[in-house]
């Protein structure tokens, strides 16, 4: 596989959520952004090596607003900001939808159907091939523009290794499971932790119906 890699930036005070009004003739709407709290930034490499943990499932598995300012505050912006109130929070959500589709894609057969679908969403991602020197030769880099082209690569990815988005059984959160993912394509529970609380609740409530049987005689 050619490397699929990004040098970016986080803000190194986090970010936060700021509400503007924007004043319309007859109406007022309330609109949130994403905003960096200071000017400093730092910078971070992402490259897609698999699918194990991917920063698109966990973009898709920020539920609250509190999740998503400290997805953005670890990871970055998914833009290069060109105004401080760019990245709105519902800008945010459509990329969540876009991606949780694109992942979604995965469970179905492939079909001309299938990749005209897939590649309506492609169109908008934008990726420079690059040749860069390591280790003594030039090697062929992929390069996505920003963090929202790096994840939908992910979840391109993902959908062309035949890895399949489920929701665990216990936490209900988004994972990948099958080649890549470090998971069966079974898989029913997110992690062993789950797994293993999932077990102990069974567990717990047989014990009570084992109870319950015992008082009733
Ligand atoms: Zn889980």
């Amino acid at each position: 596989m050619i490397p699929i890699r990004l040098n970016w930036e986080r803000p190194v005070d986090g970010v936060e959520i700021v509400p503007l009004h924007l004043v319309q003739e007859t109406s007022t709407t309330e609109t949130k952004f994403v905003c960096a709290r200071s000017d400093e930034s730092e910078p971070v490499i992402y490259e897609i090596t698999n699918l194990e943990n991917p920063l698109a499932i966990r973009l898709i598995n920020t539920v609250s607003d509190e999740d998503l300012v400290a997805f953005v505050s670890r990871f970055g912006l998914p833009q290069k900001l060109v105004t401080p109130f760019q990245v709105s929070v519902t800008s945010l959500e459509t990329l969540k939808e876009d991606l949780g589709e694109v992942l979604g894609l995965g469970a179905f057969p492939d079909s001309v159907e299938k990749a005209r679908h897939v590649n309506d969403v492609l169109k908008y991602v934008s990726l420079a091939p690059s040749f860069e020197y390591a280790d003594g030769r030039n090697k062929l880099v992929m390069r996505p523009t920003d963090l929202a082209n790096l994840m939908m690569m992910e979840a391109v990815f993902a959908y062309e290794v035949g890895a399949t988005l489920s929701r665990c059984a216990h936490c209900s959160k988004a994972y990948l499971t099958g080649p890549l993912t470090g998971r069966r394509s079974h898989a029913v529970y997110c992690s062993d932790r789950c797994r293993v609380a999932a077990m102990r609740k069974r567990n717990a409530s047989a014990g009570k119906h084992q109870e319950l049987t015992v008082l009733a005689k």
